[in-house]
């Protein structure tokens, strides 16, 4: 069939047109929301492969998300009319360089078939050196090293290049403690996330044959989200890109959010410098959002300094303005979103209907999605979590997984502990010291090491008898694996089954159980979209989004970092309040770092939303075992005021929508420039003058505050001390922040930051916003 030459081509403007013709030589496309990055990376490959620059394998693609990867995936499926086959280079930076460590572990001292640790097992591993190492944990709690050792990686340093400026970290042992684990980690032939690209770093440094090897491979790289690689990520795409140069990065200064993860924007910055002659593209032109939206986020990131600054204009329609409402408190502000994406979804109020699949609701922080997701679950309205581990951090998941991580290689000692003696097998902590030693003694696996000890009868009763049955189970496992003739959806079932573990569920008689076995059921429905376990194992090390399966329109939830990148035709932005967003953190902060990384937050939240956009805020909200009554957010106060409209809340408060936000303007094109005019802002007074906000404050006349706290809390303590988990940051209102260290009861151990370590009550402490 006669197609036209590049069909990609046609519907991207000029400038677009030019970041994608310039195939070679260096590119940067620095450019606002949704000015169309994406898609012009996206066009960018589709010419590339057509144009026969390279073949689909031969272009290395780095998308910020896997769901990312897989929209360009299918994105230049559709430019080119067919299914692109192969693309095996587009990936996530941690995806592709699992893949390139693979072939090349042993350069680094590990074998092909390596762990890849989640947050959990490194810090037990810390834990223990630390333990060996006589220090007080409670003072020094693993999750500080790990975030240490993480911090230093994401640097690209190994133990050997950390600067001495650093010496004093984690009391002078920082740098000790972390050449340790980089040890203990090869014996165990594992690896964490910050490994996989600080190894290939390493191999790219040290192995100039391996590194030109690639450079000659990967002939285009092209970055998405640019503004969000760290240092490590940085060093690894200058190294691959360093002889061709044949690099095109995309991304906005003003969407930098991973500084706390150690992004640095400077990369952008620097870029022009490392590649002298780059081409540089600015997109000016916003395809997303309506002007109001346009205009109330750049109101918004205006307040930030030091900002390249850009302009951005739209040729969409006036649409609505950005509305703000205030509720009571955060179940009310869940309540009246529920309801309110209900009328949404038959079209209300002269708004056209959106389809549930049309809707988000971006939190700052996890812990507000629990509201929503219990009033959707009450009002059956179908909603999906996007993004993030909560699925497969759940306690049963981690064991079973630990289970398949055993069948895999069944010298992963760390997943053999965790599972030892879960279900209970008898074997406590001495039989488990005794099956450590034995692995000692002989530098075997702990698996080996508990062979050895059954032969040489070092341990006996019941406890060997399971031992015995386990270690056997493991080599059953880790053979079915391997001859691959038993699909392993089977396998994990028989795994689960043979261990002991289903029926240990089945068995217990805690409430919680039946949700356990669910969760067991629905791991085990995962494995289908994957190849084999191991596949599957590397797909959660990796923390894919986590969808659920059922068919039918949902609303999504998810985290402003996760909806990076995202669009959709009607947003809900709630929790906007001092404290928890901006974050409590970000506030005690001194400087305005931490605070202008939040407001670019809110630009990023903003943005995501192309017609409708909704921003709200509870004058209360219970935060684990606390109320807190809260400010509506600063962030309010820098919205403009042309451009945003207060809600009334309907039926609660008895009253109507204001005036209706439907002033359609004459011009279909507006300017919303980054130097906007400032002095126009909606205010938090407007909020509080608004007849909302005024029934908000009769309301809490009339019902003391005091009685509801009250009969709330009771449900609320039991709640609380469960909520907390070892490792959480958490904050006190006299000791400051914190880390949970260990539970007891309704006693919470914190090591707080300042305070020292403390035992407390766990509705006296509020988790702190990440
Ligand atoms: P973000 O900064 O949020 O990642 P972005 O710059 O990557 O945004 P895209 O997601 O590529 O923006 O594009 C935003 C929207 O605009 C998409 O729906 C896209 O299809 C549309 N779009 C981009 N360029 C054009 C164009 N030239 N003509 C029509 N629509 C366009
Ligand atoms: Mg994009």
């Amino acid at each position: 069939a006669a197609m036209r030459p590049s069909p990609w081509l046609d519907d991207l403007n000029p400038a677009q047109r030019q970041a994608v013709e310039a195939l070679d030589g260096p590119v940067l496309m620095l450019a606002g929301a949704g000015t169309g990055k994406t898609k012009a990376l996206t066009a960018r490959i589709a010419h590339l492969m057509t144009t026969g620059r390279a073949r689909p394998n031969e272009i290395l693609a780095v998308t910020f998300t896997n769901k990312a990867a897989r929209e360009m995936k299918d994105r230049v499926g559709r430019l080119l009319g067919q299914t692109v086959e192969g693309m095996p280079w587009l990936g996530t930076f941690h995806a592709i360089c699992v893949k390139l460590l693979r072939r090349h572990a042993e350069l680094v001292g590990l074998k092909s078939n390596f762990t890849i640790l989640d947050t959990d097992d490194q810090q037990r591993l810390l834990k223990q050196l630390i333990v060996a190492e006589n220090i007080d944990e409670k003072r020094w709690p693993p999750r500080m090293l790990a975030g240490l050792i993480d911090h230093w990686k994401n640097r690209a340093w190994t133990p050997q290049k950390v600067p001495a400026s650093e010496a004093s970290a984690f009391n002078h042992r920082g740098t000790e403690l972390y050449d340790y684990y980089q040890r203990r980690l090869k014996e165990l032939n594992a690896v964490d996330f910050g490994d996989l690209l600080l190894h290939m770093v390493t191999i790219f440094q040290d192995h100039p044959d391996v590194l030109e090897q690639y450079q000659r491979w990967f002939r285009y790289i092209l970055v998405d989200e640019y503004q969000d690689t760290n240092v490590a990520q940085y060093l690894w795409l200058r190294l691959l890109a360093q002889s061709h140069k044949n690099i095109c990065c995309v991304g906005d200064d003003d969407q930098s959010i991973y500084g706390w993860r150690g992004a640095e924007v400077g990369n952008i910055l620097r870029f022009e410098k490392d590649f002298p002659g780059a081409t540089v593209v600015r997109l000016e032109q916003n395809y997303r959002s309506t002007p109001h939206i346009l205009a109330a986020a750049s109101g918004v990131i205006d307040a930030n300094q030091g900002r390249l600054g850009k302009t951005l204009w739209t040729a969409e329609e006036q649409g609505e303005k950005v509305r703000l409402i205030g509720h009571w408190d955060g179940d009310e502000e869940a309540r009246w979103v529920g309801e309110e994406i209900e009328s949404m979804a038959k079209g209300t109020r002269g708004m056209r209907s959106f389809s549930l699949d049309d809707m988000a609701i971006l939190v700052r922080a996890s812990h507000q999605m629990r509201a929503f997701e219990d009033r959707f679950l009450t009002i059956g309205l179908p909603y999906r979590v996007i993004g993030g581990p909560r699925f497969y951090e759940r306690m049963e998941i981690r064991d079973a997984m630990a289970y398949f991580r055993l069948a895999v290689s069944p010298d992963d000692d760390l997943a053999f502990e965790r599972i030892v003696n879960t279900p209970k097998r008898g074997l406590g902590d001495k039989a488990q010291q005794k099956i450590q030693i034995a692995a000692r003694e002989n530098g075997a696996s702990l698996v080996d090491g508990a062979r050895i000890l059954l032969q040489d009868k070092g341990l006996g009763g019941k406890g060997a008898a399971e031992l015995r049955v386990l270690v056997d189970g493991i080599a059953r496992w880790h053979d079915a694996v391997r001859a691959g003739e038993r699909s392993h959806i089977e396998l994990a079932e028989v795994i689960l089954d043979e261990s002991g573990y289903t029926t240990f569920w089945q068995n217990e008689k805690s409430p919680e159980a039946p949700g356990r076995l669910e969760n067991l059921k629905e791991l085990v429905k995962a494995l289908e979209g994957f190849e084999n376990l191991q596949g599957f194992l590397e797909h959660v090390a990796l923390i894919m989004d986590n969808e659920s399966e059922s068919e039918g329109a949902k609303v999504s939830i998810m985290t402003l970092h996760g909806a990076k990148g995202l669009e959709f035709p009607a947003v809900f932005l709630p929790g906007w309040e001092d404290g928890l967003f901006p974050s409590q953190r970000s506030m005690d902060e001194s400087g305005l770092k931490g605070l202008e990384e939040e407001r670019r937050l809110a630009y990023v939240g903003i943005t995501r939303a192309e017609e409708v956009c909704t921003i709200s805020f509870a004058a209360n909200r219970r935060v684990y075992g606390q109320w807190q009554s809260a400010l509506p957010s600063r962030f309010i106060d820098e919205l403009p005021a042309d451009h945003v409209e207060v809600l009334t809340p309907p039926g609660l408060y008895g009253g109507g929508y204001g005036a209706a936000g439907m002033a359609a303007s004459a011009s279909p094109q507006i300017m919303a420039e980054s130097q906007s005019d400032l002095h126009d802002r909606a205010s938090r007074a407007d909020v509080y003058n608004s007849p909302g906000w005024r029934r908000l404050q009769e309301r809490s006349q009339q019902r003391p505050m005091s009685q509801p706290r009250e009969s709330r809390n009771m449900v609320v303590d039991a709640e609380a001390v469960s909520s907390f988990t070892e490792g959480d940051r958490v904050f006190h209102q006299k000791f400051g922040y914190g880390t949970v260290t260990g539970l007891e009861g309704d006693k919470v151990d914190v090591s707080f930051d300042k305070a020292g370590s403390k035992k407390l009550v766990g509705r006296f402490l509020v988790e702190a916003a990440q």
